[in-house]
């Protein structure tokens, strides 16, 4: 197994800029083997506090668009030059099997080069202000000013793209931060801050606070100073956070219940291999993994037939194993919750095709047909490596049913015709409908975001550096 550092060495977390212990510590461990993979210091209110007042003493001194970009160039550079050394962190504290932590190393590449072309790019508009005659003698124009200090709280399943998609954007938005990473994935976001300073980000721009949520997170909640909350993580908490919250801004990036529609025209190699990569891959633990597949009922036997054979081929076991495609997932208290879901959903009728407990504490990719709206299964969130392949008799039908559940983040839809793909497009009431692709699939330049319970927001740098910018209004008499 990977390990990032040596287990007894305290990893300092980034108190604006500086790298401090603070005489408190927790432990990570890997999801897989339950070995120390690093022992971090544990920030609390106080350490929150003190980050906010530098985020905001930072901003006095604002830095220029070129700046932030040549900033955020260097930190592209130097995620590029050190991917393998970040995918090993990766797959060490998120147990996320190497090749897809690869993947992720690589996409943050992108997402801080996407957010340097933003930074110097980034313009307000000008005002037809001769429109009424109000505005003769005038002239007007809008300015995009920083929001504010951000605080940014992630989830721990893309421990480093996804913090790269608040840092990235608020940076090139003039914004100074102060992040707390997930308590069991804090390791990959203190090597990236580090990496921000060696690129130039002055003192006071970042922090990263790995602690409570009941400490850091509340600071960050309830402290006025801090303009903007962007939250990535499950809807029970973004929702209660945005409650709270109510005199700033929150953006949130929430969970799904992916569904896919299969249509009787459909490519079924095609749509098999889509499901099978995208349904386990990390172990069902992206917050677009495939978990309801509706499927035409005069396909439902020739789809299993060739899913099934696909999903028992991948290769289950240690994330470090170059050859591994579903890992563990997080925790044993996940494990468990899902083990009882499909329990639950087999005690009310429902068949497992393929799948279920896999050793070593592991789940082996699970394929359920037989079951019913109202299983949790079907109705929630399962986060874990479980789909369910359920009939429909008519595309009426599979659009309600896949908008059955709360949440709206992405969809898809498998047709060779074009009336199909486009009503499909119109009823699935998602932020994204993928015609002939995966719900999973992602580029970090597209606008991703949900509707219904899965968020209020979009990312990607551009939609993003929107989102933490204020247009301000520029008028000129006396003309
Ligand atoms: P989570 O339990 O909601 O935690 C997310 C973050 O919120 C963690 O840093 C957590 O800290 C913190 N947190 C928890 N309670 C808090 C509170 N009361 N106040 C402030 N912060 C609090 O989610 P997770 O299990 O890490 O991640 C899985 C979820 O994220 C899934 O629902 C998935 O769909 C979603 N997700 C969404 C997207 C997207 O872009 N839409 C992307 C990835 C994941 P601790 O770790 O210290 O508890």
């Amino acid at each position: 197994m990977a390990t990032v550092a040596p287990p007894t060495a305290v990893e300092r977390l980034c108190l604006a800029g500086e790298w401090v212990e603070t005489g408190k510590s927790f432990t990570v461990r890997s999801p897989y083997s339950g070995d120390v993979v690093a022992t971090v210091a544990r920030a609390g209110a106080d350490e929150a506090r003190r980050a906010v007042d530098a985020a905001e003493r930072a901003m006095r001194d604002p830095l220029p668009p070129w700046r932030r970009a040549d900033i955020l160039e260097r930190v592209s550079q130097l995620l590029r030059e050190r991917g393998e050394e970040l995918a090993q962190t990766i797959c060490a504290e998120a147990g996320k099997p190497l090749k897809a932590a690869r993947v992720e190393a690589a996409r943050a590449v992108n997402t801080y080069a996407l957010a340097a072309g933003e930074a110097r790019r980034l313009t307000g508009e000008s005002v037809p202000i001769a429109g009424t005659q109000a505005g003769d003698g005038h002239a007007a124009w809008t300015i995009r000013v920083p929001i504010g200090v951000i605080g940014a709280i992630t989830p721990f399943n893309f421990p480093l793209n996804l913090v790269a998609h608040k840092l990235a954007p608020a940076f090139a938005a003039g914004c100074a931060v102060v992040h707390k990473p997930a308590s069991q994935t804090p390791v990959s976001a203190l090597r990236l801050a580090a990496m921000c300073h060696e690129a130039g980000l002055p003192a006071g721009w970042l922090s990263v606070l790995p602690g409570r949520a009941d400490e850091v997170g509340d600071v960050l909640v309830e402290d006025g100073r801090v303009r903007m909350l962007t939250f990535t993580g499950s809807a029970e908490v973004g929702w209660e956070i945005r409650a709270r919250a109510v005199r700033k801004k929150v953006a949130l990036e929430l969970g799904n219940a992916s569904p896919v529609l299969v249509e009787a025209d459909a490519d079924l190699e095609l749509a098999t291999s889509k499901v099978a990569t995208h349904a386990f891959s990390y172990a069902g633990q992206t917050c677009v993994s495939i978990q309801r597949v509706y499927v035409s009922r005069e396909l439902i036997d020739d789809f299993l037939a060739r899913l099934v054979p696909k999903v028992d081929a991948l290769r289950v076991g240690d994330p470090a194993d170059e050859a591994t495609d579903v890992g563990p997932v997080i925790d044993g208290a996940n494990r468990e919750r899902i083990e009882a879901w499909i329990e639950e959903a087999v005690a009310s009728g429902a068949e497992v095709v393929t799948g279920g407990a896999g050793g070593a504490g592991l789940l082996r990719p699970t394929v359920l047909r037989g079951v019913t709206p109202e299983m949790k299964v079907c109705s929630r969130e399962i986060f874990g490596p479980v789909c369910s392949v359920i009939p429909y008799d008519s595309l009426e039908e599979a659009l309600a049913q896949a908008n059955s559940t709360e949440y709206g983040l992405q969809a898809a839809i498998f047709t060779r015709s074009i009336e199909p793909a486009v009503r499909a497009a119109a009823g699935l009431e998602f932020g994204s409908v993928m015609i002939n692709e995966a719900p999973e699939w992602r580029v970090d330049q597209m606008p991703y975001g949900g509707t219904k319970a899965s968020g209020n927001t979009k990312e990607g740098p551009a939609y993003t550096i929107r989102e933490m910018t204020e247009e301000r209004l520029v008028v000129l008499g006396g003309l």
